[in-house]
């Protein structure tokens, strides 16, 4: 499709690691009230992907747009004012700062927040950013733990935390690294259930997933990546119907 969606847009994507094209020329639309799910076997560029959509990294080639607007040049955390969050493969949360401090920055940096409240400074959109955070930590079920330490929660929960963090921004555009790894049965069934009320309100979700039942559950479309291209896009059912799905799968 060529015309750019309200939700996150690439249009030829190039990233380059040295000789070796980690992402060679994706083409991919997130449209709003839907999720997306991104998979392909290790090394496939997923991860990089998300990097260029992010703002982390800048590509070589190509373009991003957020909500029709080319924020190829923006860095990270120009894009997160915009409307963009994310989370990474790695769990980053601040260790030393408690679960409901962590999950304010995310406020604070996203669409409600202000420098002021970056600096712990009473800011005219505290109220925005408190609501927002104060829903972010219900909905994952952290309120309990919101005066703990974050060194002091297990791997699931932190994992927990880090959602929180990005859907405290006020995101309308959110994209998962591996959401689901090192989540327990009842936390999976919380985030997809977390995951597709926030389809319902319009946002517009991609997500790294390994896991073909929750892929299977939980995704509108499938877009499956393998050495740095897009191979396959579609509806989930027709995607994982095709045979060249279980190739690309690889180690999932
Ligand atoms: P995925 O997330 O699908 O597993 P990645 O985006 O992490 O894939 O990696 C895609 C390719 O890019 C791999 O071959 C990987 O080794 C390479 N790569 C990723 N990051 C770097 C980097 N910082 N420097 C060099 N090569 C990298
Ligand atoms: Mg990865």
């Amino acid at each position: 499709s060529a015309a750019p969606t309200s939700g996150l847009t690439a249009r030829g994507l190039v990233r380059r690691f040295g000789g070796i094209a980690a992402v060679d020329g994706v083409d991919l639309d997130v449209p709003p009230g839907r999720i997306t799910a991104l998979v392909g076997p290790n090394g496939a560029g997923k991860s990089t992907l998300f990097d260029c959509l992010s703002g982390v990294a800048r590509p070589d080639a190509g373009r991003v747009l957020l909500a029709g607007r080319d924020v190829t040049r923006l860095p990270d955390h120009a894009r997160a004012r915009l409307g963009l969050a994310r989370t990474f493969q790695q769990i980053a949360v601040f260790p030393g700062l408690t679960v409901g401090e962590n999950t304010r920055l995310g406020a604070e940096q996203g669409r409600g927040g202000t420098v002021r409240g970056l600096l712990g400074l009473p800011a005219p959109g505290a109220p925005a950013a408190r609501e927002a955070t104060d829903r972010a930590l219900r909905l994952f079920g952290l309120d309990a733990v919101r005066d703990w330490s974050a060194d002091r929660l297990p791997t699931g929960a932190l994992r927990l935390l880090e959602l929180a963090r990005a859907l405290a921004a006020s995101p309308r555009v959110l994209l998962l690294d591996e959401p689901a790894a090192g989540l327990d049965l009842a936390q999976t069934a919380r985030l997809g259930s977390v995951l597709r009320a926030l389809a319902a309100e319009g946002v517009a979700l991609l997500l790294v997933e390994h896991d073909v039942e929750l892929v299977a559950r939980l995704a509108d479309t499938v877009c499956v990546m393998a050495r740095g291209r897009v191979l396959l896009n579609g509806p989930t059912a027709e995607v994982l119907a095709d045979p060249r799905v279980a190739g690309a799968w690889g180690e999932a």
